[in-house]
């Protein structure tokens, strides 16, 4: 019989319970035994969810009270030096010390997880680490799964990816030198695992769908090669893209199984199953993990019947595509959806229903699913149909009005210096103030309705003019309005765009207790009304400093969403970029000479494998252009980015073409001026001279020092001085010296040029 199998379920809990009992620990309100008790009643819940749904194969050790990875780096006894020492020996000290930092020691670094918005913490290598089954964690939730009735199958990151996504921190060994001393642990773990009663374990390798050497390739021979025998039956996870590159060497491993995700690389299916041996497993995973759209159950089928035929249906396994760690829990919570979008859509719990319905009718036939996979094609039908997802005014004018092209950057320049006549050195900030708590409350009853739109009006308007007065005094030179009236920098757009849906309860982990809840982009995008222009024209009305003009660009908001699927992300992020643009255009009609398109998410949203950067580059610098491009020549266009891995990309940050791009130089200052050093950039550089996250403030004569390096690599007419990103989270006192010290440092360096 075909199986029905999830890889993992989202641990955060449908009420953020994860969140709430994470949060109330590490204020001290609780302690170490009411967190694991929320831990297990949510591991329980989640296990009864996925079997009453009817899954065959339900996962165990995707839990994490903050992240896998950390979880493992804990297993395998992988704890850096720092955080070795006494004083952490409390429950969960020590794994919090490492998640988070204490007041005397830094967190270990957080990164994206693969190409999702999830962060898992980097395992650090040097050669005092001496691996060993540390924590038997994964043991113990198996066995507690099967006290629970739950025959379920753990979860473990596997070598391969362990290593690769790692960062070796000392020693001169590359870390694949490291897999020889990691071997014996996970033979350990394995071996523990099968004692405790475990027939199968998924051992997690997404970094198989990344560009991977032959000494990778090799490595993993080697290792699977080593644990096969001594382990339980391995399904191999494999997800985020396609391995068709590595097909040949991971199906002649020694494991009982490979997951493939079949939404991400459908291509890969045919080469696998051209290949696929007699005796494994496939685990198809054609549900998908990554997006909340209900899946076409009749064409899903059509790839689980080919797969059966030719693997034998006791082979078979149906899952998601990847774990489901990145879609909401549940869609039958949210309660305010529109109604004619809501059956489009599917959430973690529906996800099962899917995957169910498509092991069962693989054997039995879609005639024993009837109801399901008549809703599944009616939903599919209409969303095709819908005008509100396909409308003919969006398609005509992206066929008709071709947007490109500003006046050459010479007459740019020349235009904005006349218009502006800013002094050298000229300083500005990111866009947001500080969201005290009377801002974020302020909202909060307005939404409730219990403040009146004049009221709350009223309130931003005194915000506003307080943030520029506090700018005027500062004596910064380009002024920003605050972004009082912005929730978040997507979310605020989507709210007045059109093709945007929001729920009320869709919170996926982003890392640790934080969660984010993404737009859904549903149809095609317009901009009905103007969004800021309000908002901007409000605070130069206020001061004859020139203010800036603050968008989020459409590369970021595709990025931060939740998009379609029924079109390539490209021609979605085009008809946004032609909604910013119409923005651009009403901004400086407005009267607004300097407006800032963010892109923080640009390099975020690079594919996985670097021969496709490329072609992702090119629509994505085009789209920043479109939205740019409604920009007269005197009109000068920022942009922002809060980070400074630039090397790979800066032919295409140099095509955006932007007049000046504001970077991240707190903490990278030096590799940033390398960087220029090779790269002839010629157009301006906001610098961002102190790092906005930390509470310390800056000096100015730190920052003088920084900005005056740079001035000897890049040409002092091009720098500006600003913070490396927005100052929302930060507190006005803290706001206030750092800016005025930015300021004294930029004044200094003025009078030392002119002198
Ligand atoms: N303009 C935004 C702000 O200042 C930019 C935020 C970001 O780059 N993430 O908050
Ligand atoms: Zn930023």
């Amino acid at each position: 019989m075909s199986k029905s199998a999830n890889l993992g379920f989202p641990r955060i809990g449908g009420d953020r319970e994860l969140k709430r009992a994470l949060e109330a620990f590490w204020a001290g309100k609780t302690r170490a035994r009411d967190l694991e008790a929320t831990g297990a009643v949510l591991r329980r819940a989640h296990w009864a969810r996925q079997k009453n749904a009817g899954l065959d194969i339900i996962p165990c050790g995707d839990f994490s009270f903050y992240d896998q990875m950390l979880d493992m780096i804990t297993t395998l006894g992988a704890v850096p030096a720092r955080y070795r020492g006494e004083g952490l020996d409390a429950p969960f000290a020590r794994y919090f010390a490492m998640a988070r930092g204490t007041a005397g020691l830094p967190a270990m670094e957080m990164t994206k997880w693969f190409d999702t918005n999830y962060h898992y913490i980097v395992p650090e290598l040097s050669p005092d680490l001496t691996f060993s089954f540390a924590d038997s964690r994964i043991v113990d939730e198996f066995t507690e799964a099967k006290a629970q009735g739950f025959d379920a199958r753990p979860v473990i990151i596997g070598p391969i990816t362990f290593l690769r996504l790692a960062k070796v921190k000392a020693g001169d060994e590359g870390a694949l030198d490291y897999l020889d001393r990691l071997l014996p642990v996970y033979a350990e773990i394995l071996a523990a695992l099968q004692a405790a009663g475990a027939s199968w374990v998924q051992v997690d390798e997404p970094a198989f769908c990344l560009d991977l050497g032959d000494d990778w390739l090799a490595a993993a021979t080697k290792a699977y090669g080593a644990l096969a025998g001594a382990a339980p039956n391995i399904m191999l996870a494999t997800y985020f893209g396609s391995v068709a590159d590595k097909l040949p060497a991971l199906l002649t491993l020694p494991v009982a199984g490979l997951h493939l995700d079949i939404v991400r690389a459908p291509e890969q299916l045919d080469g696998a199953l051209d290949l696929w041996p007699r005796g494994k497993t496939l685990s198809l995973g054609v549900v998908d993990g990554r997006n909340i759209w209900r899946t076409d159950l009749s064409a899903a089928l059509k790839l689980a019947a080919k797969a059966r035929s030719v693997v034998g249906s006791e082979f078979l396994e149906v899952a998601p595509s990847c774990s489901l760690l990145h879609v909401p829990v549940d869609l039958n919570v949210e309660e305010a959806l529109d109604a004619e979008i809501r059956p489009w859509l599917a959430f973690a719990q529906q996800k099962l229903d899917e995957v169910v319905v498509l092991a069962g009718a693989a054997d039995e036939g879609r005639e024993a699913y009837a109801p399901a996979f008549h809703d599944a094609d009616d939903a599919v039908a209409e969303r095709r149909a819908s005008r509100r997802v396909h409308s003919p005014v969006v398609a005509a004018r992206l066929a008709n009005e071709r947007l490109d092209g500003r006046a050459p950057r010479a007459e740019r320049e020349e235009a904005q210096a006349a218009k502006l006549g800013l002094p050298a050195y000229p300083t500005t900030t990111i866009g947001s103030f500080p969201q005290t708590q009377a801002v974020r409350q302020a909202r909060a009853t307005y939404r409730k309705g219990v403040i009146s739109d004049a009221q709350y009006d009223e309130f931003l308007r005194a915000e506003t003019e307080k943030a520029i007065r506090f700018q005027e005094d500062v004596e910064l030179d380009v002024l920003v309005h605050g972004e009082f009236e912005r929730n978040d920098m997507v979310e605020y757009f989507g709210e007045l765009l059109e093709g945007f849906i929001f729920t009320k309860k869709a919170w996926v982990q982003s890392y640790g207790s934080r969660c984010v809840k993404p737009p859904i982009i549903f149809g095609d995008v317009s901009r009905p009304v103007p969004m800021t222009v309000k908002w901007s024209a409000y605070a130069q009305s206020l001061t004859s400093r020139p203010v800036k003009g603050m968008l989020t660009g459409p590369v970021t908001i595709l990025q931060w969403s939740f998009v379609r699927d029924d079109q390539p992300r490209e021609a979605t992020c085009r008809q946004i970029a032609y909604a910013i643009h119409d923005e651009v255009r009403d901004l400086e009609a407005a009267g607004i000479g300097i407006i800032q398109i963010d892109e923080p998410a640009l390099r975020e949203g690079l594919p996985l494998r670097q021969a496709d950067w490329q072609r992702y580059l090119d629509w994505a610098v085009d789209c920043f252009r479109i939205s740019a491009c409604a920009a007269g020549a005197a009109t000068q266009i920022h942009t922002h980015m809060c980070y400074a891995e630039f090397e790979d990309i800066l032919p295409s940050i140099a095509a955006l073409d932007a007049d000046v791009i504001s970077i991240e130089a707190s903490r990278s200052g030096m590799e940033l001026l390398g960087v220029f050093r090779e790269f002839d950039y010629g157009n301006e550089i906001g610098l961002g001279v102190y790092d906005i996250h930390s509470p310390r403030c800056p000096e100015a004569g730190e920052l003088r020092e920084k900005v005056a390096a740079a001035a000897t690599v890049l040409k002092p007419e091009q720098l500006w001085v600003n913070p490396d990103c927005g100052l929302k989270t930060r507190a006005w006192d803290e706001v206030k010296p750092a800016l005025s010290a930015m300021v004294s440092a930029a004044k200094s360096l003025r009078s030392e040029s002119s002198r």
